[in-house]
């Protein structure tokens, strides 16, 4: 660079150099070097001159050689045309990765659709347009609950919690079930998977109508055999005395098949049917209570101490009789699995964003590997101390259907050996004021 700057100065210093001279034998010297600058001066513009007009044409322009040039001027055509090559090669390559992008995405099945922060479409592949019927020129920077006008969409893709997929009808065939995710990103851009779930949707119908048949059709005949081992072992004078130990087992094994049947039946109900619209006002003070009776009575011989305490009267929307089963299968458990003379609280605490109720026992307590599985159907964490206490390994997987229903949700705090505490965060627009002639009180 040092060298090129050296020739210029050179080649002006020579030009001075001759007008100096010419300037001497004519005796104008002023003049001759003002007319040596003014050329000079005069060819620095023509190259400026060059220059910016093929930066003119450069953005449409095919042809970008740089115009021909000597010296400094060609050095700087050169330059440019070297930075403005490797541009075009960066945004080529950038075009290719994004197209490549796009191919892959519009060969999938499942419809991507870009969201803009202001919830209007982006950009969206060939599925979206299968699936959810989009247009590619008319619908471009449409709002999306425009084009998606189901209120359980609405209410999904407003609401913003995105951890859980939606299950919608097709907004184009009410037979087919999508499957909605939508993931953040940017500066509040969504990013929405669609998929086609119907077929998926139709066994999991299945699995759960057949759970609900066989539990159905297994509650007679576990009822008859109960029945009448029930009678052998009221009448244990008549039966031969090697008889009365294996009776009693079948008779400990079948009631336990009793529990289980009837679990999953409960367990199929709740995943089965929806909460009725005309719902009950459940006073939660007296619901707590009467649990607390119940639980007296069947672990009276346990003598624990369950404490009952409410921060006021607290009512809350839902079904009674889904409430008192969740709260009940807590209450059991903390019953079940804490040893005699024990220490089992439950409250109702009023808080920010709702009503927490807790059941709190100084039990055996969980190990924490166990939490995130403990309300997975039949998941118990010691299969030979659930057997002995007569569980059935649903009771959490009701607890938490329930709670789902009653938009409510399960939090499980354990330490092994001190004890495991159970809440459940009921929101706010659960809680109704107490409205004593509607109110249903638990023993109701
Ligand atoms: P189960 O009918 O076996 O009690 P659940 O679904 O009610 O089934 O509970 C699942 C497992 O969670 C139980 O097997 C037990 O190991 C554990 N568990 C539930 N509640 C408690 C508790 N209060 N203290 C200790 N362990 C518990």
């Amino acid at each position: 660079m040092l060298r090129d700057w050296r020739t210029e100065l050179n080649r002006f210093l020579i030009l001075m150099a001759v007008a100096g001279v010419i300037g001497l034998i004519a005796d104008r010297l002023t003049l001759f070097f003002l007319i040596a600058v003014l050329g000079y001066l005069a060819h620095t513009f023509y190259e400026l001159f060059r220059l910016h007009s093929w930066l003119d044409t450069l953005p449409e322009s095919d042809q970008d050689e740089p115009p021909e040039a000597k010296g400094i001027w060609g050095n700087v055509f050169d330059g440019i045309y070297r930075l403005q090559r490797r541009e075009r090669e960066a945004v080529n390559h950038l075009k290719s990765i994004l197209n490549k992008a796009q191919e892959s995405s519009a060969a999938l099945e499942m419809a991507v659709i870009m969201i803009n922060r202001k919830g209007n479409l982006e950009w969206w592949n060939k599925a979206a347009e299968k699936l959810l019927g989009f247009r590619s020129e008319q619908d471009q920077q449409q709002a999306v609950t425009n084009l998606l006008r189901e209120p359980r969409f609405f209410e999904y893709f407003e609401g913003g919690k995105y951890s859980e997929p939606l299950q919608i009808p097709s907004p184009l065939n009410k037979k087919i079930i999508l499957e909605f995710q939508i993931t953040l990103f940017g500066e509040g851009e969504r990013l929405m998977l669609v998929r086609d779930v119907t077929q998926m949707h139709k066994l999991e119908l299945m699995r759960k109508d057949f759970v609900g048949n066989v539990s159905h059709e297994l509650r007679t005949p576990i009822t008859v055999i109960n029945g009448y081992l029930e009678t052998l072992l009221d009448n244990r004078d008549s039966v031969a005395p090697r008889w009365v130990k294996p009776l009693e087992q079948m008779y400990q094994q079948s009631q336990r098949m009793e529990s289980i049947v009837r679990d999953l039946l409960t367990l199929s109900r709740l995943e089965t049917k929806a909460l009725p619209k005309q719902q009950d006002n459940v006073d939660i003070n007296s619901l707590l209570r009467e649990i607390r009776t119940e639980a007296e009575q069947v672990f009276a011989t346990k003598q624990h101490t369950i404490l009952v305490e409410c921060d006021g009267s607290h009512h809350l929307q839902g079904s009674m009789s889904e409430l008192y089963s969740a709260i009940s299968n807590l209450l059991f458990n903390a019953a079940k699995y804490t040893p005699d003379h024990g220490e089992i609280r439950v409250s109702a605490t009023l808080v920010e964003n709702g009503l927490d109720i807790e059941v709190a026992d100084n039990g055996v307590g969980i190990e924490e590997q166990h939490l995130p599985r403990l309300t997975e159907r039949f998941y118990r964490v010691d299969e030979s101390r659930s057997t002995d206490t007569g569980g059935t390994g649903l009771g959490l997987a009701i607890v938490k259907h329930v709670l789902a229903r009653h938009g409510a949700r399960l939090e499980i705090r354990s330490e092994i050996g001190k004890g495991s505490r159970f809440i459940c965060h009921f929101p706010k627009e659960r809680l109704l004021r107490a409205a004593p002639e509607q109110t249903v009180r638990a023993s109701a």
